[in-house]
C-alpha cells in the first residue's frame, strides 16, 4: 500500500477575488491529490493529502503557476494525520474571524487580459464587443469596491443580477469566471450610453456614435475605470487647441492613448523596459521621447520633447482605439486643477462646458482613481504618479509596523498611507490639498481604507508643516500618539523603504538601518529651524536625521509668488551677497531677465534685501527656477514645477561642460548656489547659447552633489547615497548625478515604487513613525 501524507497550507498576500480556489482545485485535482481550499480572513487554507511525491510536487507548482493576479507573500505548511479523503473539494467561506478582524488584500483595476480580448474580437462569443468584458484575471477591482469582504454585494455591481449563462460561469470552479465578482455580459451587465452635452441621449450605437464624433473634431468625455476622461483626435489640431482652451489647461502635457505597441511606436522611442510597462497589467501612462514628426496635435504637449503614452486598458478602450483611425488624446476629466470627476451628475455638470458629448454607462466608480504616470529610468520604472492599477496593492518595507500606522501626506500631490503589520497601503493619487472637494477626497479616502484594510491607527505621521491642511487634519486626532516628520527625512526614508533598505534583523536602538546619505532636492519643505528646506544633504536612517549640508538660504521675494514668478528668484540670486560682483563687471541691469521683469525688480530687490515677505529657502527647486528665468526660458509658470522642467527640455544633453559651486568649510556645509547662477549669467552675456548653458547648469548641480557627498563619506565613512524629491523626476540631472556618484563608488539608491515627488511622503512618514515607535519615542528627531 502507497504512503499517504496530509499537509495543510495557509497563503497569504492577494489571493482572493484572484481565481486563487479554482487553481489550487485544478493543481491538486491534476495530481490527484484529495482534501479542500477555502477562503478566511487570512488568506487561503487548504489541505492536500496523496502521495508524498505528488504533494511535493503540488508545492513546488502553487507559487511558480499562481493565477496572474495572485501576489503570494507567504505559505505556511504543517503536517496533518491523512483523512483517508481521495476527492477535493472548495469548501464554503470561513468564518470571519471572532473579534471581527479582516487581513485579506484587494487587487489593484487591471488592464483587460489576453482570453477576455479574445473572446471581446470573436463574433460567435457571447461577449462579442461587449465594452465590460473581464474574468477573475482581469477587470475593475478597487475602483468599485465599496466595502469588504471583496463579494459582489459589496461593490458597485450589486444592482447587477447575473443572468443564469454568467451565473453558471461564476459557480463553475473549472471557469475563468469563477468567483469573478464583476461578471456580466450584454444580456446582465451595464450598458453603454451616449449623451449630448446636456445630458440628452443620442441615438445609434454609442460606440460608433463617439468614435464619430472624436473623428469631426469633437470632444468627447469618456467615463473610464477611475473616473471620466476628455478625449479628442490625437492628430486633430484644432480639436486638440479647443480642448486645451476650454479646460483652462495651458501648457500641462496631455495624455495620449495608442491602440497598441505598434501605434506607440510610431510617436515615440519605446526601448524594452518602456515596452514591458506600456503593456504590464498597470498600464501607467509612461513619458516617452518624442519622434520627430509623431503624429500628434502641437497644442498635446507645447515645448515638451517627450509624450505620455498609454495603451488601452479596459475593454472600452480597446473598441474606442480601434473604431479610430488614430491615437486619442486622453485626458483627465476635469476643468484646471480641479479633482477628476467620476460621478455621472457631477461630471455632466463639470464638464458640459467641455464636452461636446459624454460616453458613459451604469456602472458607478466607487473611489476617484488618477491615471497613474511613470518614467524608465535604466530599465526600470521611476513612478511619477502611483495610482490606478497600482493601488491598493500594499508597498512591502522591511520590517514591520509595531503598532497600526496613519501617515497624512504633504499637500501638493499628496496621498495618504495606512500601515499594519509588513503592509504599507499608500492611497492612489488624492492631489493637492488646496480645495474643499480635495481634502473630502483624502478624508474619505482615509475613512475608506481603514474599512477595506482593518487598520486602527495608534499613530499618526504628519509633516511639520504648520499650515497643510494635512498637518491641521492629523493634529485634529485626538486618541493616537502624534509624530511630526520632517519633509526632506520623509524623501529619504520613503526611498530607503522604496529599496527595502535595512532588510533583516534590527534590534531596538538601531534606528531600524545603518545611515545613509540622503539627497533631498525638491521646491519646498518645512525646516525643523523654521525656513523653507529643500536643497538638503542629510545624514538619515529611519528614525532620525542628521542636517549635514544645504544649499545657502536666498530669499523668497514674495513667498508664494516667488513660486509662481521664477523671475523673483533670479533677481534673488543675482542681487544677493554672492550675486553679480566681479564677475567681469557685470550687473543685473546687463540682463534681459532685469529688462523683461524692470517695472518690478526694484521692489522685488528690496523686498529681499529686507527680508520683509521674503522668506529664506535652500530649495534646489527654487535654484532651477532662477536659471530658467535667467536665460529666458520662462519668467511664470502655469504648473508646478514647468520652468525645471522646461530648462531640462532645453538643455543640450551633448554639452560636458560644468560650472563650479563652492562648498563652504562649516561643520554644517552650505553649497553656494549662487556661483551657479552667476556662471550662467556670465555665459549668456557672453553669448554662448542658452542650451549649453542649460546643460552646463545641470552638470554643474550634479558635480556639486557628488562634491558634497565625498565631503560627507570623508567624515563620517557613509558609501550608500538616496536621491529624493521632486527635482530627481529631472532625468538629466538624475542620470549624471548618477553616474558621478557610481564612479566615485557610491551605492545609489533611486526610487521605483513610489515617485520621488510629494506622492511618496507618506510611505516616507509611515516607516519613521514606525521607526520612532519601535525606539519607543514618538519626539521628532533630527537637529536643526
Ligand atoms: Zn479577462
Ligand atoms: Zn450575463
Amino acid at each position: 500500500m502507497t504512503q499517504v501524507i496530509r499537509t495543510a497550507l495557509r497563503v497569504e498576500g492577494i489571493v482572493q477575488g484572484v481565481g486563487f480556489r479554482p487553481f489550487v482545485y485544478s493543481l491538486a485535482t491534476g495530481l490527484g491529490l484529495g482534501g479542500l481550499v477555502g477562503n478566511d480572513v487570512d488568506g487561503v487554507f487548504a489541505e492536500i493529502e496523496g502521495p508524498p511525491a505528488a504533494v511535493g510536487e503540488f508545492l513546488r507548482r502553487l507559487e511558480r503557476e499562481a493565477p496572474p493576479l495572485a501576489r503570494i507573500e507567504r505559505v505556511t505548511t504543517s503536517v496533518m494525520p491523512p483523512a483517508g479523503t481521495a476527492s477535493f473539494t472548495i469548501a464554503p467561506s470561513g468564518p470571519n474571524a471572532p473579534d471581527g478582524r479582516r487581513g485579506t488584500l484587494i487587487a489593484a483595476d487591471t488592464a483587460t487580459c489576453a482570453d477576455c480580448l479574445r473572446e471581446l474580437s470573436d463574433p460567435a462569443d457571447r461577449r462579442y464587443r461587449y465594452p465590460f468584458i473581464n474574468c477573475t484575471n482581469c477587470g475593475p477591482r478597487f475602483t468599485i469596491v465599496r466595502d469588504v469582504p471583496y463579494d459582489r454585494p459589496l461593490t458597485t455591481m450589486a444592482g447587477f443580477t447575473m443572468c443564469e449563462p454568467c451565473a453558471a460561469e461564476y459557480r463553475d470552479p473549472a471557469d475563468r469566471r469563477y468567483h469573478a465578482q464583476p461578471v456580466c455580459c450584454p444580456a446582465c451587465g451595464p450598458r453603454l450610453a451616449l449623451l449630448g452635452a446636456a445630458g440628452e441621449p443620442l441615438g445609434g450605437d454609442p460606440l460608433e456614435g463617439a468614435a464619430e464624433l472624436l473623428g469631426d473634431g469633437r470632444i468627447v468625455a469618456v467615463k473610464g475605470l477611475g473616473g471620466y476622461h476628455l478625449a479628442a483626435d490625437a492628430a486633430h489640431d484644432d480639436a486638440v487647441a479647443a480642448l486645451r482652451a476650454r479646460k483652462h489647461r495651458e501648457d500641462k502635457p496631455f495624455a495620449v492613448l495608442a491602440a497598441g505597441l505598434a501605434a506607440a511606436r510610431a510617436l515615440c522611442e519605446v526601448d524594452d523596459a518602456a515596452a514591458a510597462l506600456l503593456t504590464s497589467r498597470a498600464r501607467p501612462i509612461v513619458l516617452l521621447p518624442r519622434l520627430p514628426g509623431a503624429a500628434v496635435a502641437p497644442a498635446a504637449a507645447p515645448g515638451n520633447r517627450h509624450l505620455g503614452i498609454m495603451l488601452p486598458y479596459t475593454p472600452l478602450h480597446h473598441l474606442l482605439a480601434g473604431a479610430m483611425a488614430g491615437s486619442i488624446v486622453l485626458t483627465s476629466g476635469n476643468v484646471s486643477d480641479e479633482p477628476i470627476a467620476y460621478r455621472d451628475e457631477d461630471a455632466l455638470a463639470r464638464l458640459s462646458g467641455i464636452a461636446d458629448a459624454f460616453l458613459t454607462h451604469d456602472r458607478a466608480i466607487h473611489i476617484r482613481t488618477d491615471d497613474s504616470v511613470t518614467r524608465v529610468f535604466r530599465g526600470r520604472p521611476l513612478p511619477v504618479r502611483r495610482s490606478r492599477g497600482y493601488v491598493p496593492e500594499p508597498v512591502a518595507v522591511p520590517f514591520g509596523f509595531p503598532r497600526h500606522v496613519l501617515a497624512c501626506g504633504a499637500e501638493l500631490k499628496n496621498t495618504f498611507c495606512l500601515a499594519k503589520g509588513r503592509h504599507a497601503f499608500v492611497s492612489h493619487h488624492i492631489g493637492d490639498l488646496e480645495n474643499v472637494e480635495t481634502l473630502r477626497s483624502f478624508t474619505e479616502g482615509i475613512e475608506h481604507f481603514r474599512r477595506l484594510f482593518d487598520v486602527d491607527p495608534r499613530v499618526v505621521a504628519y509633516d511639520l508643516h504648520p499650515e497643510y491642511l494635512s498637518t491641521k487634519y492629523a493634529l485634529d486626532l485626538a486618541d493616537a500618539d502624534l509624530v511630526g516628520v520632517q519633509h526632506h527625512h520623509a524623501h529619504v526614508a520613503s526611498c530607503l523603504a522604496d529599496n527595502g533598505w535595512g532588510a533583516g534583523p534590527a534590534g531596538p536602538g538601531t534606528g531600524g538601518s545603518s545611515p545613509v546619505i540622503g539627497v533631498a532636492f525638491d521646491g519646498t519643505g518645512y525646516g525643523t529651524d523654521g525656513t523653507l528646506w529643500g536643497g538638503e544633504f542629510l545624514i538619515a536612517d529611519y528614525a532620525g536625521f542628521e542636517r549635514a549640508g544645504h544649499l545657502a538660504p536666498v530669499p523668497l521675494p514674495g513667498g508664494q509668488a516667488a513660486i509662481r514668478q521664477p523671475w523673483r528668484m533670479a533677481a534673488a540670486y543675482l542681487d544677493g551677497p554672492d550675486g553679480l560682483d566681479g564677475v567681469n563687471g557685470l550687473d543685473a541691469g546687463g540682463l534681459d531677465v532685469m529688462r523683461r521683469n524692470s517695472a518690478q525688480w526694484p521692489a522685488v530687490v528690496a523686498m529681499a534685501r529686507k527680508g520683509v515677505n521674503a522668506p529664506l529657502t535652500s530649495s534646489a527647486g527654487r535654484l532651477f527656477d532662477a536659471v530658467a528665468a535667467l536665460l529666458g526660458v520662462r519668467d511664470a509658470i502655469n504648473y508646478e514645477g514647468q520652468a525645471a522642467i522646461e530648462l531640462e527640455q532645453l538643455a543640450d544633453p551633448a554639452e560636458r561642460g560644468a560650472y563650479h559651486a563652492a562648498i563652504d568649510a562649516r561643520e554644517a556645509f552650505q553649497v553656494r548656489g549662487a556661483d551657479l547662477v552667476r556662471a550662467a549669467a556670465g555665459d549668456l552675456t557672453a553669448g554662448v547659447p542658452p542650451a549649453v548653458i542649460a546643460a552646463r547648469f545641470h552638470n554643474g548641480v550634479a558635480a556639486v552633489v557628488e562634491a558634497a557627498c565625498l565631503r560627507i563619506r570623508e567624515r563620517r565613512a557613509l558609501t550608500t547615497v538616496a536621491l529624493s524629491g521632486g527635482v530627481f523626476q529631472n532625468m538629466l540631472l538624475l542620470n549624471q548625478v548618477v553616474v558621478r556618484l557610481e564612479s566615485r563608488g557610491f551605492t545609489v539608491l533611486t526610487h521605483s515604487r513610489v515617485p520621488c515627488n510629494d506622492g511618496g511622503i507618506s510611505l516616507g512618514q509611515a516607516v519613521i513613525a514606525a521607526a520612532r515607535d519601535r525606539l519607543g519615542s514618538s519626539a521628532p528627531a533630527g537637529d536643526s
